[in-house]
This record gives C-alpha cells, structure tokens and sequence, in this order.
C-alpha cells in the first residue's frame, strides 16, 4: 500500500497494466493486467503516481472485491 498525500486533491484512475513479459499470455492476448486502481496527484509541479490495487480506497471500509466467485468442483 502507498503512502497517499493528505490535503491533496487526488485522483483516481482504473487502469490496466502491461508486465513487460514477452511469455505472458494475458498481456499478448488483451490489455494486461487488472483492472487496477492508480492514484494520481501533484507534488509541488511534478505529477505522481501509485499503484492503489483492485479495491477503490474509497470503498476500503467497506471492500468491494470485483472478482468472480471462484467455481465449486
Ligand atoms: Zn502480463
């Protein structure tokens, strides 16, 4: 988990996310990985960023986990 400024204004981004290997099937075949939520803000004129994961901060109290419900075999 990053360290998100306080007092910032900060903005939120669901991304997906290329790993760079060339055997990974998930990124040859579609868009990569996640989605996954990004933080963007300003520190002083440069533009950060970090990597948030798959639950919206906003939602951490109370977790939103958008993956499918694993099949009973
Ligand atoms: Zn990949």
């Amino acid at each position: 988990m990053i360290q998100l400024p306080s007092g910032q204004h900060i903005t939120y981004q669901l991304q997906y996310r290329k790993c760079g290997k060339t055997s990974c099937g998930t990124c040859r075949d579609g868009q990569g990985h996640g989605p996954y939520w990004y933080a963007y803000w300003r520190e002083g004129s440069r533009l950060r960023s970090g990597y948030i994961g798959k639950v919206h901060p906003n939602s951490l109290n109370n977790p939103v986990v958008e993956e499918p419900v694993p099949a009973l075999i």
